[in-house]
């Protein structure tokens, strides 16, 4: 099965009312390639903003949500709330999350599985840091991610994959094309063993200091089925990340 080039952009704790109604318009006038997937993903505060404005082709994504139904969780997001507001997406495991605020391989499976066994599909990051990487345990670390969420979910179809080496992320320091196919075949190969069609069918994004000069060839690549994109969806030129296969 033909797997649907997806693009997101994670904006995390950036911009303003004015700053994100320029991104949406911008969206909203560009000449987008229908066959690409996009999705992207305001700070919460902003969610309901870009929702109302963006155009409908394009999806929204919350930074967050939690594993529990509504009720008293002082500063977090539930599912439902998404699903009211038509947030249909949520990134999850995102580096930032599992180093600064500690969230550990369980909790981010735990949020995996509440949120996509109550329809919301969720971008789930994985990847390494750079002591891990140079002591040659990629594989390794993104197996245990892995590993963890196979222990609590067992419907992978809302499930997108976003492979992010953190010592990538914001640095400007891109994975080379062969490092990322690497680990994306790694990942691919270890989805078989849930089943083959989880193999064929779910996608693998790479994210990492992706830029509209870069997307080309990473995007070529035969495991690489997309990005998460964090800098650069701020800018004019996520529209050419975008296109990058048209
Ligand atoms: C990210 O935060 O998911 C990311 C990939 O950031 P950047 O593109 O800025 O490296």
């Amino acid at each position: 099965m033909a797997r649907k080039f997806f693009v997101g952009g994670n904006f995390k704790m950036n911009g303003s009312i004015s700053s994100i109604k320029e991104i949406v318009s911008n969206l909203n006038n560009a000449d987008l390639d229908t066959e690409v997937e996009v999705v992207v993903a305001p700070p919460a505060l902003y969610l309901l903003l870009v929702r109302d404005n963006l155009r409908s082709s394009i999806e929204v994504a919350s930074q967050n949500v939690f594993d529990k139904p509504n009720g008293a969780f002082t500063g977090e997001i539930s599912v439902s709330q998404l699903k009211d507001s038509n947030i249909t997406w949520s990134i999850l495991g995102h580096s930032e999350r599992r180093t600064i605020l500690k969230e550990s391989d369980a909790v981010v499976a735990s949020k995996t599985k509440y949120a996509t066994e109550n329809g919301v599909g969720v971008i789930w990051c994985c990847g390494e840091s750079l002591e891990e990487r140079e002591a040659g345990k990629t594989i390794e670390v993104v197996s245990r991610q892995l590993e963890a969420l196979r222990a609590q979910i067992s419907d992978w179809s809302r499930v997108v994959i976003a492979y992010e080496p953190i010592w990538a992320i914001g640095t400007g320091k891109v994975a080379t094309t062969e490092q990322a196919q690497e680990v994306h075949k790694a990942i691919r190969d270890w989805l078989k063993g849930v089943n083959d069609k989880v193999a064929d069918e779910t996608r693998i994004l790479y994210g990492g200091s992706v830029n509209e000069k870069n997307c080309g060839e990473l995007g070529k690549q035969p495991d690489i089925d997309g990005f998460l994109v964090g800098g650069a969806s701020l800018k004019p030129a996520f529209v050419d990340i975008i296109n990058c296969r048209k």
